[in-house]
C-alpha cells in the first residue's frame, strides 16, 4: 500500500494573512510531501507496508519513525485549520479546557507558552488519554504523543519552516497568529 499525500481542504492561499500562500506551496507542497515519499520509499517490500500508521509511529525507529511521524504530524497540523475558523470550541472539548486549564485564555496562554519555548524544531500537542484528560506537551523534531500512550487532538508546528518565510524568527507572534485560523468543530471532533 502507498499512502497518497491528503488534499487541502483548502486553497494554498486560503490562510492568509495568517499564513502566507507561499509557506502553504513550500510546507506542504515540498516539505509534507517529501515526508510521504521517504516514508513510501522506506515501507516499500518490508513487512510493515500494511501496517497502520500510528502503529508504525510506535514502534519505529530511526528514518522509518522521523518519515512516519512526520506524514502523520503534518497532516493532523494542516488539517486543523480553515478560513473561517478561529474562536473558541463549544461542546465536551470546551467544558475539559475549562476545567483544566481554567478558561480557554489560559490554555492559550500555556499552549503558546510551551511551543514558544521548545528548543530547536519540534511541535506543540494537544493530546488526550484514554479518560479524556487533556496534556499539553512540547516535543523535539518529529517526537509524537502516540508513543507516550496519548492520542493527539491538535498540533501547532514550530519548526522554522512553519513560520519563517512569514514570521522570520518572530515565533510567538506565528504561534499567537494560529488561533485566528484554528477549525474548533475538527479539534472537538477528534476528542
Ligand atoms: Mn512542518
Amino acid at each position: 500500500m502507498e499512502y497518497t499525500q491528503p488534499k487541502l481542504p483548502y486553497a494554498n492561499d486560503a490562510l492568509e494573512p495568517v499564513i502566507s500562500r507561499e509557506t502553504v506551496d513550500y510546507h506542504y507542497g515540498k516539505h509534507e510531501k517529501a515526508y510521504i515519499d521517504n516514508l513510501n520509499s522506506l515501507l516499500r517490500g518490508t513487512d510493515m507496508e500494511d501496517e497502520p500508521l500510528e502503529e508504525i509511529i510506535r514502534s519505529a525507529k530511526g528514518p522509518l519513525f522521523n518519515n512516519a511521524s512526520q506524514a502523520w504530524n503534518h497532516i493532523l497540523y494542516f488539517f486543523s485549520f480553515s478560513p473561517d475558523g478561529g474562536g473558541e470550541p463549544e461542546g465536551e472539548l470546551a467544558d475539559a479546557i475549562r476545567q483544566q486549564f481554567g478558561s480557554f485564555e489560559e490554555f492559550k496562554r500555556l499552549f503558546e507558552e510551551a511551543g514558544t519555548k521548545l528548543f530547536g524544531s519540534g511541535w506543540v500537542w494537544l493530546s488526550r488519554d484514554e479518560d479524556g484528560k487533556l496534556y499539553i506537551t512540547q516535543g523535539s523534531n518529529a517526537e509524537n504523543p502516540l508513543t507516550q500512550g496519548l492520542t493527539p487532538i491538535f498540533t501547532f508546528d514550530v519548526w522554522e519552516h512553519a513560520y519563517y518565510l512569514d514570521y522570520q524568527n518572530r515565533r510567538a507572534e506565528y504561534l499567537h497568529r494560529l488561533w485566528d485560523i484554528v477549525d474548533w468543530d475538527i479539534v472537538s471532533a477528534r476528542y
